[in-house]
């Protein structure tokens, strides 16, 4: 089957900082893939251009067989603005920090989206947004604003928000390393959940042994380029490059 994701020679620099230095991936259909690396490596970066946050500098990046964008420089080629933006609601992006309206209600936050892009009637789209949230462990939690939920309770309502644009891809970018330690767990348990049910997702993440245990598969990143790539146990466990041992023995 085609894959998903597919990246062809993608490059990205801001100003003459060279940051993806050439990538190349796939990533299939229900697959779940985590890239780990040093801070610095270009993993955020690479996500933010699989949906067109980042424009590339060159190479393409196809969703579901379509281009979704143009690098820079490049005109007219490509679909339009309307389709792009028709192309993204199909991504769903949990970043870091939550991003939340502050003045919006949980199921008000999920329901915006649906609303707006998808144009669902208002009590249609709360009934699918109190939907995601019982999914995402927040039944009880409809009603109550950002600032009244912990950091790990607002992450869940923002992966909730994604669940309601029902995106063929989620692209996750360190989603618990702005939460607490002790609200890790529930963010992490909510992910491999949505693995489990076999979604296609990427994830940036710090949490290693997480990546191992959810993904299909690990990809290494150091410099702008893929070191290496493997199923979990090969390169968590038995990674053939030095540069790959030399991180993990750092983090692990
Ligand atoms: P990682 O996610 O692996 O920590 P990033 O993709 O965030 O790496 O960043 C890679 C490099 O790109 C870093 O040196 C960072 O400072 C630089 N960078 C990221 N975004 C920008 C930007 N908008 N403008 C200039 N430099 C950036």
């Amino acid at each position: 089957m085609d894959p998903l994701v597919r990246i062809a020679a993608l490059r990205k620099s801001f100003g003459t900082l060279e940051v993806l230095g050439g990538i190349d991936l796939e990533v299939a259909r229900g697959e779940c893939l985590s890239i780990i690396g040093p801070s610095g490596s270009g993993k955020t970066t690479l996500l933010r251009c699989v949906n067109y946050l980042e424009r590339p500098t060159s190479g393409e990046v196809r969703i579901d067989g379509k281009l979704i964008g143009r690098a820079e420089g490049e005109r007219g080629r490509y679909l339009s603005d309307r389709e792009m933006a028709a192309s993204r609601a199909e991504i769903g992006f949990v970043f870091q920090r939550f991003n939340l309206f502050p003045h919006l209600s949980a199921i008000d936050n999920v329901a915006l989206a649906p609303r707006r892009v998808r144009g669902l009637a208002l009590a249609e789209a709360r009934d699918l947004s109190a939907q995601m949230l019982r999914k995402v462990g927040l039944g009880h939690k409809l009603s109550e604003y950002p600032d009244r939920l912990s950091g790990g309770q607002q992450q869940r309502v923002a992966i909730a928000r994604v669940l309601a644009m029902q995106p063929k891809l989620i692209l996750f970018d360190e989603p618990t390393s702005a939460l607490d330690p002790e609200l890790v767990g529930e963010v992490l348990a909510v992910m491999r959940t949505l693995a489990e049910e076999g979604r296609t997702m990427m994830i940036v993440t710090h949490e290693v042994r997480f990546a191992g245990d959810v993904s299909d598969r690990v990809i290494f990143m150091d410099h702008g380029r893929i070191v290496e790539e493997g199923s979990p146990d090969t390169l968590l466990r038995r990674p053939s490059q030095e540069r790959t041992r030399t991180f993990l023995k750092k983090i692990l």
